[in-house]
């Protein structure tokens, strides 16, 4: 069996600004991640399985796009969520509803979809996706474990892949619905097939110093697992670091402290945004490939290991 991970997105980190004139939202290849499907194949290079990563807007469309789901190979198994803010869930509806059209249309008698997140996060999208929650078979894991916790893995049953979630702090997603705080709703993901690791961190803030310096025996055991992976798919939202205080997602000062912590071979930036620096700042409305080069130049200048890329929509890793 073969496994791929394909890079999903369109739209989200920031959305495109209504009458923003930098570069980012002016170019029509803009392009933002915030999404990726673990798709499995057998022998006959026949999709027999399909896990998605968050489902925020334009992620149906990368979906349609994929050449790996077409025709027979066009599923969905399992989505799991990193949690429950719009730019990982606003595309649910397109994607469920077609999903069981397709179901329907073509007799294949399909479960309801089984949904992967944490307890807090599944509260969110009772509220939020009430109607998509009834196509699907919600399974929430835990209460509100500390950021840095291992928790048990998925319940997915596919030969050599094993999927452990990890907890992460992200401070505009952890309160309830009832106002509770904090209530821990997010969590990464650590892929492991029987020859490569993949790490999938976002969305987290930049609080998260136990990926440097772990205080708990459970945050040693989270870094232990996150450690020397093949592939970091890592939270960058911000170029340049705001001092002395904590912000939503990690800024790219923070991404190269996680590299240099947990090693990975390569690291990949996700969630690019190119807003919150502000006009005149680095970083503000570069597109991917500015991106890319900028982040290259500091990876060589501090020798961090591995090699860092940006990857683009549609892009697929073997795994
Ligand atoms: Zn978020
Ligand atoms: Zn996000």
């Amino acid at each position: 069996m073969k496994h791929l991970l394909s890079i999903n997105g369109l739209d989200g980190p920031l959305a495109r600004i209504l009458g923003c004139d930098c570069g980012r939202c002016t170019s029509p290849t803009r392009q933002a991640h915030t999404s990726a499907s673990l798709i499995s194949q057998n022998d006959q290079g026949e999709t027999v399985h399909h896990i998605l990563f968050d489902a925020g807007l334009g992620v149906s469309e990368s979906l349609l796009a994929n050449p790996h789901l077409q025709g027979s190979g066009a599923r969905l198994d399992w989505l799991c969520l990193t949690h429950w803010h719009p730019d990982h869930t606003a595309g649910m509806n397109q994607l469920i509803v077609s999903r069981n059209v397709n179901g329907k249309r073509n007799k294949l008698n399909l479960p309801p979809l089984p949904l992967w997140c944490r307890s807090g996060t599944a509260e969110w999208v009772q509220k939020h996706h009430d109607f998509e929650i009834g196509l699907c078979d919600l399974h929430p894991i835990g209460d509100n474990e500390p950021p840095g916790t291992l928790l048990p893995s998925l319940p997915i049953l596919l030969p050599d892949v094993t999927i452990t979630p990890v907890t992460v702090a992200h401070l505009n997603a952890d309160h309830g619905v009832d106002g509770r705080q904090p209530r821990y709703c997010c969590a990464a993901f650590v892929i492991e097939t029987a020859v490569t690791k993949t790490i999938l961190l976002w969305d987290l803030d930049s609080s998260n110093e136990w990926l440097v310096q772990p205080e708990t025996e459970a945050q040693e055991t989270a870094v232990t697992h996150l450690s020397h992976a093949d592939y970091l798919f890592v939270d960058t939202a911000f170029w340049q670091a705001k001092p002395h205080k904590t912000t939503s997602h990690p800024s790219f000062s923070n991404v190269q402290r996680y590299a240099a912590s947990l090693r990975p071979r390569h690291t990949f930036l996700m969630h690019l945004s190119g807003h919150p620096d502000g006009r005149g700042n680095p970083g503000w409305g570069w597109e991917n490939g500015r991106w890319q080069t900028e982040a290259r130049q500091v990876w060589q200048t501090k020798n961090l290991p591995g090699q860092v890329h940006v990857p683009a929509i549609g892009d697929s890793f073997c795994l």
